[in-house]
């Protein structure tokens, strides 16, 4: 099995897709780590103890993204032609017997596409873990769901976390026994990282989590849709009025390294004393820390499934999400990103503990923290005729 992985949130959800297939006695990961954020997912990688077996290192700041896809195309193809033998050895019937049985992307990240692309032409298979996801907005100038959709046209096994996904997939005209429904791995690695909790090595930041007493809100902001329009600024702006009016209430926001969101969230939030502004944290750490939030602000995909399944509410600060699963379940309100909006919506919320219990106790519709597990059943099933596991 080869197994791709780009940035630190595609690291963190392929971890236990990766431990799982370590503790198969059928099959192997092959780890390919195109290394589009190369530093946060090195600091994953070595908390889980996983060294890849490829480092395809495309990633350097500002790279554009179709250097980012030649540089995997031709990178995947020659890093595996050394550790494996020629691709030119490569059948019609398939790929060479010692070329992976399966390659494994997930998500819509501009590496997981160009992978799977790189993978079609070698002729192995492709099996899109968090597949079915979509936005239905192509019209954007933001990458993610074309490359969802390019890798579901690829991909021949499209393992969906939720049934809507695969609804999604199915609505696309892919075949029903080409889609298992497993939960999202978001879950597994957040009940992963629970246990391997520690102190965070920043004193004011422990402090909090060690005073359950104290009201806390969780903040991330980076999406680029945000950032190029200068949403990131009207949030922070947003946040700034009611940290402003609540100094009990303590605001954490681990930054984003790219200067330009610094340079957006910044000049509302850098003068207020009860926000802590960090730089990016363990994921641990961040898992604690989401645990202990009474509320989460924002614009990441990875973050709307987590915090759900710690039974905290999520105001997401985007116009549209494709996890509207949490919206229909109640656990997630899409807020958009106007100041007066975003600032209402977390007023309210913190404010108004009843509101704030029904949000938690939403059922979270994304994972129970066996999604690896199925992911590894469906392709010891798909490859070796194993018995087919139950779905989510
Ligand atoms: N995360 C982390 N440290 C932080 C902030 C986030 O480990 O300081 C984790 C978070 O738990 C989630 C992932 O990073 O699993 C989300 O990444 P991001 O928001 O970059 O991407 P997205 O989920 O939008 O693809």
């Amino acid at each position: 099995m080869l197994v791709a992985v780009g940035t630190r949130p595609e690291a963190i959800k392929m971890v236990p897709v990766i431990r799982a297939l370590r503790a198969s006695t059928r099959l192997r990961p092959l780890v390919v780590s195109t290394g589009q954020h190369r530093e946060l997912l090195a600091e994953v990688f070595d908390l889980a103890g996983i060294r890849p077996d490829v480092d395809l290192a495309v990633g350097e700041p500002g790279l554009p993204l179709n250097h980012l896809f030649a540089r995997v195309l031709s990178g995947l193809q020659d890093a595996l032609a050394e550790l494996l033998g020629p691709a030119d050895s490569v059948t019609v019937d398939g790929p060479a017997a010692r070329y992976p049985a399966w390659a494994l992307v997930h998500g819509d990240t501009s590496s997981a596409a160009a992978v799977a692309l790189a993978a079609f032409h070698l002729r192995m298979p492709v099996a899109h873990v968090e597949a079915g996801l979509r936005t239905h907005r192509t019209a954007t100038p933001f990458p993610e769901e074309l490359n969802r959709q390019l890798v579901a046209r690829i991909a021949a096994f499209h393992l969906a976390p939720t049934s809507l996904n695969e609804e999604n997939l199915i609505l696309e005209g892919v075949r029903h026994e080409q889609v298992f429904v497993t939960g999202n791995t978001a879950v597994d690695a957040l009940l992963w990282a629970a246990a391997t909790a520690r102190p965070s090595g920043l004193p004011e930041l422990d402090a909090l989590l060690a005073d359950p007493g104290r009201p806390l809100v969780v903040v991330t902001a980076h999406r680029r849709e945000n950032l190029a329009t200068r949403a990131l600024g009207h949030v922070a702006a947003a946040l700034a009025q009611v940290a402003a009016e609540r100094p009990g209430t303590a605001f954490v926001l681990p930054l984003h390294p790219n200067p330009a969101v610094r340079a957006q969230l910044r000049p509302a939030l850098d003068p207020l004393p009860n926000v802590l502004l960090t730089e990016p944290l363990p994921y641990p750490v961040f898992a604690a820390l989401l645990g202990r939030a009474a509320l989460v602000v924002t614009d990441s995909g990875g973050v709307q499934e987590e915090a759900p399944a710690l039974g905290v509410p999520v105001l997401v600060t985007r116009e549209s999400t494709e996890r509207t699963e949490g919206v229909d379940a109640g656990t997630l309100r899409l807020v958009g990103t106007e100041t007066g909006a975003v600032a209402a919506a977390v007023r309210h919320l913190l404010d108004d503990d009843r509101a704030r219990a029904a949000m938690a106790a939403a059922d979270n519709p994304y994972g129970d923290g066996r999604a690896a597990e199925r992911i590894v059943a469906a392709l010891e099933h798909l490859t070796f005729r194993t018995p087919k596991p139950a779905r989510f």
